[in-house]
């Protein structure tokens, strides 16, 4: 690893002003939450930085801010744990396809010490990328899974990366509605989650609108009115210790057994968390049957563009959709 300066600082402002001081001076620098991936990449020398910003010193922001109503928003430290999120007794009774997706991540180890901010930015775990070839998120002017070794890569949204969102996490506050706030040198921001994540064709080299000097701060969680059912979904080439090959978080917001709204958003298929708009469309007003919840996995595969080796999506997510959606309606 190369020598490199760690430094505590005292809260956000603080955290993106070492940023934006380093990027100035030359110097580059990386932030690190709770720091289960960003080590490892410096340790493969996959990043260099002269600086590491650890955010583990910041007080405050590892904790779930709930009102006294259902009414209120919920404001979710961008540095709290995935154990701690998902094991929340709010998060988990008026959120749970958060909770399901915090705690689907990984192994309990690595839940115990990542963040919900380290998860949602945590970088592509493309094989190419990771093993150090000179792709596009490595600097280069290539794409090697393109033709290459592409089992796990995007089958919608693809070119000129076809890396998938590695976050399980980020689906699900997609599906939620969620806003994030950004910290950067000059006060904050809030962008929809939505809006937050962006493809290769937008920014080849980065997934999501951070600059380089800010930092996630917190995420904003719209009211979960009683009416409101979630539920995420993985499925995994094994059984745990890894990251979807597909998945899905459904939100719904039920009137008795018909479907007032429904937001319906995929992992582990796209460069970032994959909305099907379409399928919401087709969802809302509608009681879910066997037939309509069978109509909703076509329409969910209906753009998919595999490539050579990664055609197996295309069953997967339609079964994903029609089984997830069936499940939530029926509970
Ligand atoms: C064996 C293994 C299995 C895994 N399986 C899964 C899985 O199933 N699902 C899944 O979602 N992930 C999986 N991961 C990835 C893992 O979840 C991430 O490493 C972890 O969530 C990162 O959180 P962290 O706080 O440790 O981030 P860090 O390692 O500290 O940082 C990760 C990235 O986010 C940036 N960052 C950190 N905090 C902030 C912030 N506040 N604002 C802006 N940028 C920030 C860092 O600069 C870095 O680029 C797996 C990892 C391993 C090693």
């Amino acid at each position: 690893m190369k020598a490199f300066v760690n430094v505590n600082p005292r809260d956000l402002h603080h955290a993106a002003t070492l940023l934006q001081q380093a990027h100035r001076d030359g110097r580059t620098a990386a932030l690190a939450g709770g720091g289960s991936d960003v080590l490892g990449m410096m340790k493969d020398r996959l990043i260099t930085p002269d600086l590491l910003v650890n955010l583990k010193a910041v007080k405050g922001l590892d904790q779930v801010a709930a009102g006294n109503s259902r009414s209120d928003t919920v404001t979710i430290g961008g540095l709290i744990t995935l154990d701690a999120l998902s094991r929340d007794a709010t998060v988990r009774r008026m959120y749970p396809v958060l909770a399901e997706a915090a705690g689907s991540v990984a192994t309990p180890q690595i839940r115990n010490v990542a963040t919900l901010a380290g998860n949602v930015c945590q970088r592509p775990w493309c094989w190419y990328y990771r093993n150090g070839f000179t792709c596009f998120k490595n600097g280069g002017t290539t794409c090697y899974s393109a033709s290459g070794e592409n089992q796990f890569h995007a089958i919608f949204g693809g070119g000129p990366s076809y890396i998938v969102h590695p976050s399980d996490t980020a689906p699900a506050l997609v599906a939620l509605d969620a806003r994030f706030r950004i910290a950067g040198p000059d006060g904050e921001r809030t962008v929809p989650a939505a809006e937050f994540f962006t493809l290769p064709k937008e920014n080849v080299a980065r997934e999501n609108v951070l600059k380089e000097d800010e930092v996630l701060a917190a995420v904003i969680l719209p009211p979960a009115g009683r009416s409101v059912r979630s539920t995420y979904h993985k499925i995994m080439d094994r059984e745990a210790w890894t990251h979807a090959v597909v998945s899905a978080a459904i939100v719904l917001d039920m009137d008795r057994d018909v479907c007032r709204r429904a937001r319906v958003v995929l992992g582990g298929v796209a460069p970032i968390p994959w909305r099907l708009p379409e399928v919401e469309g087709m969802l809302a007003g509608r009681t879910i049957t066997p037939a309509l919840a069978a109509q909703a996995g076509e329409g969910a595969v209906a753009g998919a563009r595999p490539l050579a080796k990664n055609a197996y999506k295309i069953p997967l997510t339609r079964a994903m959709v029609r089984r997830t959606l069936l499940a939530l309606a029926n509970a």
